[in-house]
């Protein structure tokens, strides 16, 4: 029985995964990383022992995906946004002691990608990238089974190459990312500003609403669902013109609205010097906790029946 922690910008998430992939039990708390790191331990050890309880198990090993930038190897906690009392400090040698097991960490889009790739809708693919759309596009790289790692085995951020250098500011220093473009808030600001929902109560207009209105006939929703789609299918058509991939799992919050039929007519539009067609387009089947069974996987990725050769 794995333990995993899902650490967010909102809430952090633990629970004991069997080695299926099916959550047992699960205990959440706020991030609230303006508590330091030492409550932060605390909370994420005591979430740990309930989770074992209430599963009546016993951990045998821990693994963690957590938001932002993580050195995987070292354990310890980089420029993570919303942890910045965080920085340096080592939950990998600190879980690891307080348990007496052995812990491994992966920023968690590498999670959910490897949770997806061993018990989702990637099972079995060799080359597989995972992209999830929400508040953010983050995501995961998979190359001959074994996950891609850049220099330094640091996280590539497949949401920050750039789709159009005129469009808005993105917190990476450039414009026009593919995550300044095709995110939840992305499609909610263009809607707004181009005059969209108009005498609604604008606080609810997220992605979801503007989907609905679009299919009651919403004139500027339509538009706003195109302009979605159309972001969305040309930063796909990046990743199959660069990797080819048997399959790319595509989660998050977005992806529940949005047409993969829509997003394949995009592909074809360009794509003539690849064969696009072979690369498939799925929903990741992991469902809400697609992070923590993914945190989880870590794990098995690292120590369990070892897939991960020398990096
Ligand atoms: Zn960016």
């Amino acid at each position: 029985m794995i333990g995993a922690v899902d650490i967010g910008g909102t809430k952090i998430a633990v629970g004991i995964v069997d080695d299926s992939g099916a959550v047992l039990a699960k205990v959440e708390s706020p991030t609230a990383g303006e508590r330091g790191y030492a409550d932060g331990l605390a909370r994420i050890t005591g979430m740990l022992r309930e989770a074992a309880r209430k599963a009546g198990a016993e951990i045998s090993g821990i693994g963690i995906g957590s938001t932002g930038w993580v050195y995987s190897f070292t354990g310890e906690f980089g420029d993570v946004d919303f942890l910045p009392l965080w920085k340096g400090c080592n939950p990998v040698a600190d879980l690891g002691r307080a348990f007496a097991v052995r812990v491994a960490l992966e920023n968690d889009g590498d999670a959910a990608a490897l949770g997806e790739a061993g018990w989702g809708a990637g099972r079995g693919k060799r080359r597989l990238i995972y992209v999830t759309v929400g508040t953010g596009i983050g995501g995961g790289i998979i190359l001959d089974g074994q996950l891609y790692r850049g220099v330094d085995r640091s996280h590539p951020e497949v949401g920050h190459h750039v789709i159009d250098a005129s469009g808005p500011p993105c917190t990476c220093g450039f414009r026009g990312c593919w995550e300044a473009l095709a995110t939840g808030p992305a499609m909610a600001a263009w809607y707004k500003s181009n005059g969209g929902g108009h005498g609604m109560h604008r606080g609810a207009l997220g992605a979801k609403e503007i989907f609905q209105l679009a299919r009651d006939g919403d004139a500027c929703a339509r538009r706003a669902v195109e302009r979605e789609t159309y972001y969305l299918g040309l930063g796909l058509a990046n990743l199959i013109g660069l990797f080819v991939p048997d399959m790319i799992v595509l989660g998050g919050s977005v992806m529940k609205s949005v047409r993969l039929e829509d997003l394949r007519g995009v592909i074809a539009q360009g794509c003539r010097f690849v064969p696009w067609e072979k690369t498939e387009l799925a929903l990741a089947s992991l469902g809400e906790d697609a992070n923590l069974i993914g945190a989880a996987r870590v794990w098995h990725y690292r120590f369990g029946d070892g897939t991960e050769t020398a990096a």
